[in-house]
């Protein structure tokens, strides 16, 4: 289960649109991790603020960082 920093989170969704097994439930006011998370990791380098952890990929792969 990977773990959701809730202060550091903006609600944006980018993370809920990588998750292949759909377990992750983004609301208005919160981001919840759904009991059918792999912990894959597949999320945590799209979080552009850095909210995610844990999960197997994530020191396999490189956060992206947004261009402003
Ligand atoms: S670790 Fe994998 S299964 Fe779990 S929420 Fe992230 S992308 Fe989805
Ligand atoms: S990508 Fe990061 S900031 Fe955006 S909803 Fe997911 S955890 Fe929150």
């Amino acid at each position: 289960m990977i773990h959701v920093d809730a202060d550091a989170c903006c609600l944006c969704g980018l993370c809920t649109g990588v998750c292949p097994p759909d377990a992750l439930d983004l609301t208005l006011t919160s981001l919840e991790v759904l009991p059918h998370c792999t912990s894959c990791g597949l999320c945590v380098p799209y979080c552009p603020v850095g909210a995610l952890s844990g999960g197997r990929l994530q020191e396999r792969r490189a956060p992206i960082r947004l261009v402003r």
